[in-house]
């Protein structure tokens, strides 16, 4: 631009000049002068200054028809509209095939870009958009033939950083709302925060919590959510944190900010090492009734008073005795998963109704009270009221860092902190987790 402003007014001082020494040339000819030199000024001028939109306009008018895919399109049916012959629409669904492995279009989901370099030229090039990070670019080298790839195109990956606070008679899932957690995210924290906590009954008024998670966002258009990165939250029995961290290998896994398997699951065999003395069953002959009824647990050989860890962490939902139990510890996990101990000479102390326990927390010791033939522990694990196998139920996996991978967490850890401790103060601010990641790389 400033190139063209100095360019025009040396024109117009030359051209002034030139009509000043023009002095024996009459007045109309002069005026004819200046008014074509004035028009020539400002033709260059608007040729200097839109140049570049000119140009565009001129030589690259490349044309785009978008066409959405609807119920009952095919390939077939879409390219041929577009006037593609027999012929062509055979090589490109090949070509897609074979070269992007790509078969069929979803409806209402899928478009296709067919893209000509010019008004009235054939198409050149056809982009299917399928999802909002992939494309298929098929593009037409040599007139008749059809060269396809795949094209991801790259995310933006910014950390969103949302705080807040259970109100009065709230529930976690209104306040993390309300604090701007989107819905899919919210759900995922749930199914993190699980085994730590019940969200019917450990929740209270004024429980703190904050979660750090991802944003996709092409150009500055903000697309979707990523995956959940961290989640704080003030429990019952303190503050439970957990962290997403990618092993070198490639393993994703959520951790406390000790390094250990955030998702705590449940223990097959409470008691470490016990041996099975009777397994579960749909039905077997009870030994004490003497007729056939399901074994709804796992017996495990223990001799009375050894101590009766629980499974998992949770909440205490009965201590009590009947006549088939004896006395016995129903712990409730989460949504999902309850256990119960039964047969227990006594009880651990502290341990009540509505006590919140730890994994591996003690909460009775083995008898054989109830309906039993010897001391043992009776262990049911029920998933969604009904009974199943401890020992073949699929359970999420106890996953704890090496000696290997804790200092590479605890590393990644420390520096996502300071990002969120960033966000903490400006929540606004651009923040990546690549930034650190790039930095890594220059510090080689
Ligand atoms: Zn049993």
């Amino acid at each position: 631009m400033k190139k063209a402003k100095y360019i025009i007014k040396k024109m117009t001082a030359k051209l002034v000049k030139s009509c000043k020494n023009l002095k024996n040339v009459n007045l109309i000819s002069r005026i004819v002068l200046a008014v074509a030199a004035v028009m020539m000024v400002v033709a260059l001028g608007v040729v200097l200054f839109y140049k570049t939109p000119l140009h565009e306009v001129i030589c690259n008018p490349e044309q785009h028809n978008v066409v959405e895919v609807k119920s009952g399109d095919t390939l077939s049916k879409i390219l041929g509209n577009e006037g593609f012959s027999m012929r062509d629409i055979d090589t490109i669904s090949k070509t897609l095939k074979t070269e992007a492995n790509f078969t069929t279009l979803r409806a209402g989901r899928d478009k296709l870009d067919f893209i000509r370099p010019s008004e009235n030229a054939p198409i050149s090039k056809i982009v299917i958009i399928n999802g909002p990070w992939n494309r298929v670019e098929i593009d037409c080298g040599v007139p008749g033939t059809w060269q396809c790839q795949k094209v991801e195109i790259e995310r933006d990956t910014r950390i969103a950083y949302k705080e807040g606070e259970i109100k009065e008679g709230s529930s976690f899932y209104l306040a993390a709302l309300e604090a701007g957690v989107p819905e899919g995210i919210v759900i995922d924290v749930y199914d993190l925060l699980a085994f730590e906590m019940d969200f019917e009954r450990d929740i209270r008024a004024g429980q703190k919590f904050y979660v750090v998670y991802e944003e996709n966002y092409n150009a500055e258009t903000k697309v979707d959510n990523g995956s959940v990165l961290a989640v704080s939250f003030d429990a019952l029995r303190g503050n439970v944190q957990m962290y997403r961290f990618i092993k070198p290998d490639g393993h994703v896994g959520y951790y406390d900010e000790n390094g250990n398997g955030a998702i705590k699951s449940l223990k097959r065999t409470p008691i470490n090492n016990a041996k099975i003395t009777s397994s579960f069953a749909g039905r077997r002959k009870h030994p004490v009734l003497g007729f056939t009824r399901a074994h709804k647990g796992v017996d495990f050989r223990a001799p009375t008073g050894t101590p009766i860890p629980a499974a998992g962490a949770g909440r205490v939902i009965a201590r009590s005795f009947n006549r088939g139990h004896g006395n016995f510890v129903k712990i409730r996990h989460n949504g999902t998963f309850e256990t119960l101990y039964a047969h227990m000479s006594k009880f651990a102390k502290g341990v009540n109704v509505g006590t919140v326990v730890r994994q591996g927390q003690i909460i009775g010791y083995s008898g054989s009270t109830g309906l039993s033939t010897g001391p043992h522990l009776h262990y049911e694990v029920i998933k969604n009221g009904v009974h199943v196998n401890p020992m073949t139920v699929k359970l999420p996996a106890i996953d704890n860092l090496d000696a290997k991978n804790k200092p590479l967490f605890i590393e990644y850890k420390k520096g996502l902190e300071e990002k969120i401790n960033i966000l903490k103060t400006d929540p606004k601010k651009i923040v990546r987790l690549k930034d650190e990641e790039e930095n890594k790389e220059n510090k080689k």
